[in-house]
């Protein structure tokens, strides 16, 4: 399986880290082994002093496809789920300075935090679906799909010009604005639609 993740695709989180807005998508991916499933817990990793969470809402593609025409594009994922893109903030920061690709600051083991997956078709509108992010209880992060730069259809189109897409495949569409570090002992929770998906505590 492929994880796709999408940088900088809401406007206000670009701007709280000083990064223009991309006029086309800004495609990065982790390996199958930053996956951390079924909640459990998340080690905080020894090279890093400034790790980031990114509450981002999660496509699951359904079927296989290449070069995917606009109008079959929604046909391509039917399930969403919450992830969070955990960043090491500091790495990137010296990557991004040197030019340097991001996959230590943000491919590494757990680093693809993933909720279990609901059907699209048992939510309200899928083109403003609401998320949001609490960190030790508090509202951190809330997002709404409707404010995405490059929508899902758009993604499907982009990425499979580049990359066939395969059933299992999942795409990171990108964070909101409230990004911010953690610390051993917080506790993250993800809600989509108001339900909580997604839960995890820093070790
Ligand atoms: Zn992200």
């Amino acid at each position: 399986m492929k994880i796709f993740c999408i940088g900088r695709n809401y406007r206000d989180h670009a701007k709280e880290l000083n990064n223009p807005v991309p006029k086309k998508p800004l495609v990065f991916m982790k390996p199958p082994s930053a996956l951390l499933v079924n909640n459990k817990p998340f080690y905080y990793p020894e090279f890093t002093k400034d790790l980031h969470y990114e509450l981002e809402i999660v496509l699951k593609i359904s079927k296989n496809g290449r070069h995917v025409q606009k109008e079959f594009a929604s046909g391509y994922y039917d399930q969403v789920a919450l992830g969070i893109d955990f960043t090491a903030r500091d790495i990137q920061d010296q990557c991004k300075e040197k030019g340097h690709p991001w996959e230590i600051a943000k491919g590494f083991d757990n680093s693809a935090a993933l909720s279990k997956f609901v059907n699209i078709s048992d939510i309200a509108n899928k083109d403003a679906i609401k998320f949001q992010m609490k960190k030790n209880g508090e509202l951190v992060q809330n997002g709404n799909t409707k404010d995405l730069i490059f929508n899902f259809d758009y993604l499907i189109v982009y990425l499979s010009q580049f990359f066939k897409l395969q059933q299992g495949d999942v795409i990171y569409t990108g964070t909101p604005a409230g990004v911010g570090p953690v610390k051993i002992g917080d506790l993250l929770e993800g809600y989509l639609e108001g339900d909580k998906l997604l839960e995890t505590s820093i070790k």
